[in-house]
């Protein structure tokens, strides 16, 4: 039996027409059911559904033999333990740096200001500015980002971005774009070498679903 770890929204709902594809369907809707075991029309796979930023300790420990996840919560989380053979193409967004409408951001980079950034994704931005040369305070939030620049806790934010919608409503603009996201499929290396065989048609039918799109 085989263990897929998934999130839900975003990547529960790309996930699964992709699962489709290889003629496994799930048992229940996560949005509706509680349920965090789901059984699918596969005997040998089952899915387990955790927060975004868990799937790859899930898959890490082996608890999960593989996992989607997006590429942000991969590099904040880094990949010890994990085998990420494909780029599924799903949950696209880029991960950007924004600013309250009227600040200057490159002015104040042109002018070695020391800017103070909150994000979630402290990994990814503390390299960003270092290759930058701009000097940061980075402050770590775990949501709602949007609001620091608003309230003056922050000058900048580093989030993902995807529609533009959200910066919008909270009179931020997008100021540098750096890096584009999608979601990854992670596989726990020791359960790859020792289930293979069960692993490569599921292997198989995401590189096929994930081609094709
Ligand atoms: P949008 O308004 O479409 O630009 O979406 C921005 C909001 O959705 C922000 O709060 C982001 O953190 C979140 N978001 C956008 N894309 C993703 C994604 N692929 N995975 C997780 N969160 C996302």
């Amino acid at each position: 039996m085989l263990t897929l770890a998934l999130s839900k929204g975003r990547i529960f709902e790309e996930t699964l027409p992709m699962l489709a594809k290889a003629g496994i369907t799930v048992s229940e809707d996560p949005e509706t059911s509680r349920k965090l075991i789901l059984g699918t029309s596969n005997p040998n796979l089952k899915i387990i559904i955790v927060r975004a930023s868990d799937v790859p300790t899930y898959v890490q420990f082996g608890a999960a033999d593989f996992g989607v996840a997006g590429q942000d919560v991969l590099i904040e989380n880094g990949l010890d333990g994990l085998y990420m053979p494909i780029d599924l193409g799903i949950a696209k967004c880029r991960l950007s740096v924004a600013v309250k409408e009227g600040f200057d951001y490159n002015s104040a980079v042109k002018q070695g200001a020391r800017l103070k950034v909150a994000t979630k994704y402290v990994n990814c931005a503390r390299e960003h500015f270092a290759i930058k040369g701009v000097h940061v305070d980075l402050i770590k939030l775990y949501g709602s980002m949007e609001l620091a620049p608003l309230i003056g806790l922050a000058d900048a934010i580093v989030d993902l971005v995807s529609t533009g919608n959200t910066l919008k409503a909270n009179h931020l603009v997008e100021v540098e774009p750096m890096m584009t996201i999608s979601a990854h499929l992670i596989v726990n290396q020791a359960s790859h070498k020792r289930n293979r065989k069960e692993l490569q048609p599921f292997l198989d039918a995401f590189e096929l679903a994930a081609q094709k799109k």
